[in-house]
């Protein structure tokens, strides 16, 4: 890894976006922060800049399609193309025991469509090389397709999520489309969806679906072109997303993503990290 190396980071400006930004960069990487409002990006740059770090900013909402169309132009004509990406923009409007579903449609938009958009239009940048690319999702075990007390009754849809030769993007698109239209019509409190931080629950179940799908996808990519792609638990988090609740700092959070990211000598991809360590989905 060098500074030839270009990094990309969605929701850089606070929180764990803006350490995975500052480890990635610390590591010598050139490392795009990105962030959808102007003035906290360029603030979040300029204290790493002043720390003497490769960080560039660059506007990106991943909920604007138009964003996300002009970042891909620019980082191609500027840099030719991206070697990792690290999805980590996301919201939450549940806070401790709450289930509140009011902002279901913003969550679950940001959380996975918005993710899915970005890799999508990120995916014909990332350049070939023998380490192969990477993509990196920041995701969270409430997501997990068969936790214990929080995950989806319907066993049969369960089934399809997890054999990943049966998942589609239309099947993780439906499920979210599903809930998104119970949540209209008051319908989903017994719709059979994760009891706990119902509507961030599915988002991340989806992304994690998601990232196991894309690498079944691009497992077909010739050796030199391969892109692997995994998601992680950063654990319980003191950021503004928990109103700094948790028990991990945003710079141990950062560790696993950034080990991902970097991780030399292997072709892991599809699975699910937190500590370093592979998790159950
Ligand atoms: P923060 O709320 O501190 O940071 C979230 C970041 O995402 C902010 O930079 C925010 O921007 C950005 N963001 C939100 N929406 C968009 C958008 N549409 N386009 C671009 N950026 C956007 O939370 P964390 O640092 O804790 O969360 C980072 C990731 O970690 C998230 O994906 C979260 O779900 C995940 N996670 C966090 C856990 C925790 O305990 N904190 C646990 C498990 C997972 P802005 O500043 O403009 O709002």
């Amino acid at each position: 890894w060098s500074a030839e190396t270009i990094a990309v980071v969605t929701g850089g400006n606070r929180g764990i976006g803006f350490e995975i930004t500052r480890q990635l960069a610390l590591h010598g990487l050139t490392v795009i922060l990105t962030s959808r409002d102007t003035i906290a990006g360029e603030e979040a740059t300029k204290t790493l800049l002043e720390e003497g770090l490769k960080v560039v900013f660059r506007q990106l909402d991943i909920v604007d399609h138009q964003s996300i169309e002009l970042f891909c132009a620019w980082v191609k004509e500027k840099y030719g193309g991206i070697d990792i990406l690290v999805n980590n923009a996301g919201v939450s409007h549940n806070t401790g025991s709450d289930n509140s579903v009011e902002c279901a449609e913003q969550v679950i938009n940001t959380n996975y469509f918005g993710t899915k958009n970005m890799t999508k239009a990120v995916v014909p940048l990332m350049r070939s090389s023998a380490e192969g690319a990477r993509i990196i999702m920041v995701s969270s075990r409430l997501g997990r397709l068969n936790g214990r007390r929080n995950r989806i009754d319907d066993v049969d849809l369960r089934q399809q999520l997890e054999d990943v030769e049966s998942l589609s993007e239309d099947l993780i698109d439906s499920t979210m489309n599903k809930f998104l239209g119970q949540v209209k019509d008051g319908s989903w409190i017994n719709g059979g969806w994760p009891q706990n931080n119902t509507d961030y629950s599915l988002s991340k179940l989806a992304v994690n679906a998601y990232t196991r799908l894309m690498a079944r996808t691009l497992s077909a990519w010739p050796d030199g072109h391969k892109i692997y792609v995994n998601c992680c638990c950063p654990g319980w988090v003191k950021t503004a997303m928990t109103a700094w609740a948790g028990h991990t700092s945003p710079e141990e959070a950062a560790d696993t993503p950034v080990w991902l990211a970097l991780l030399s000598g292997q072709c892991v991809s599809g699975k699910f990290f937190a500590e370093r360590r592979e998790i159950n989905y």
